[in-house]
């Protein structure tokens, strides 16, 4: 027998001890993004739009599909969607862009492609989950830089001297951040900018609910990536994301990008909507006047403290600090949010709120007096 082929039946090993031996370690020491179940729950967890098409739009969009080839692969390039995406979001001339399945996609490309052993990526702490995620992934370190306790705006001082210590090849700052619904200072923003020899990828999935961008800044910026998706504007069900920067930094990342990473379905639909966003801006516009007036309603129940948002979520805490039991008795109610308490330290006691249709909000909120 070749002695470069076992015997199957000497093999003792088991899945796990394989796994153990030949499976990253940084991979097996993370844990896997876990969305609950929202069977039977009023859905205020994860950032969707409340809000479903119009009957006459659903149909429009539906005959749009019929010219759908699924034998065929998708454009790689989803040319006639990156068109339709650059007139729309005013992506500037000089700037090039590049899709993704999701902005998930986009962090994860980025990293894969900046990430040499030793190298450092620095973000904002508490801020979205997946930098971490995909920066351990790809074998990169990651420097938690944490925010100011009391209004979760950069602590600057500490953000330079962590960019000076550290010398991180990439900065993640979503703007506004997430899960804290603020925006940092565009002045701050432009600081680190300026402060780091590395790559800054300004995350703009908030922005349709906060109407300011750094899309202006990207001819200024060598050194910046803007990162948009169209989830939160009403689209998560499609998977799309992309990103602007200068074209040396597209033509890099294109290469690592899986051919036919938009899918036929995905091109299309993003396309027709994209053809009627005045629906989708005139929801976004809806969302954003209620989460004020949720922010009211919160800000006036005892025991809650309610952070300023501009995003379509709000950040509370409950001054018991037992988020725990308050999630719970929320589910029980038949309300989904998102508890934070032991995500960060300085979450502690803290909740995250999707702003849902007026009468979710009121559901919500009725449910919360009842739990407190
Ligand atoms: N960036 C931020 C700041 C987010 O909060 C999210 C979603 N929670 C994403 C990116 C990912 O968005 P998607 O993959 O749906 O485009």
């Amino acid at each position: 027998m070749d002695a470069t082929i076992r015997d199957l039946a000497t093999v003792t090993e088991t899945a796990q001890e394989y796994v153990r031996r030949l499976v990253r370690p940084e991979v097996r020491g993370l844990s896997a993004y876990h969305v609950p179940s929202p069977a039977g729950l009023m859905k205020l967890d994860a950032m969707e739009n409340p809000y479903p098409w119009p009957g006459e739009l659903a149909d429009a969009w539906l005959n749009t599909l019929r010219g759908a080839t699924v034998n065929r692969y998708p454009d790689p390039a989803a040319k006639d969607l990156r068109a339709r995406l650059r007139a729309v979001m005013k992506v500037p001339p000089g700037a090039e862009m590049l899709l993704g399945n999701g902005s998930d996609e986009l962090i994860q490309l980025i990293l894969l492609c900046l990430g040499v052993p030793g190298a450092t990526v620095i973000a904002p702490e508490p801020t979205f989950v997946m930098y971490r995620v995909l920066a351990l992934a790809a074998g990169m370190n990651y420097v938690k830089a944490p925010l100011r306790g009391d209004d979760f705006a950069l602590d600057q001082p500490a953000m330079l001297s962590a960019i000076q210590e550290h010398r991180p090849a990439v900065i993640f700052l979503a703007y506004p951040n997430n899960p804290t619904g603020n925006l940092f200072g565009r002045e701050e923003v432009e600081a680190i900018l300026e402060a780091t020899d590395g790559l800054v990828v300004v995350d703009e999935a908030y922005t349709p609910f906060a109407q300011t961008s750094f899309l202006d800044a990207l001819a200024a910026y060598p050194n910046l990536i803007l990162m948009r998706t169209v989830s939160k504007m009403g689209l998560a069900g499609l998977r799309l994301g992309w990103i602007a920067a200068d074209p040396a930094w597209i033509q890099e990342l294109d290469k690592l990008r899986l051919p036919y990473n938009i899918n036929v379905l995905s091109q299309l639909s993003a396309e027709f909507a994209l053809d009627h966003v005045a629906v989708l801006d005139a929801q976004t516009d809806t969302i954003r006047a209620d989460r004020d007036n949720l922010f009211k309603t919160l800000s006036s129940l005892e025991g809650v403290t309610v952070w300023p948002s501009q995003a379509n979520f709000l950040l509370f805490r409950v001054s018991t600090r037992k988020a725990g039991a308050v999630f719970e008795g929320l589910k029980s109610e038949g309300v989904l949010v998102k508890n934070l308490d032991g995500t960060s330290e300085l979450l502690a006691g803290c909740m995250r709120v999707t702003v849902g249709t007026p009468a979710e909000n009121r559901a919500f909120i009725s449910a919360l007096r009842a739990v407190l």
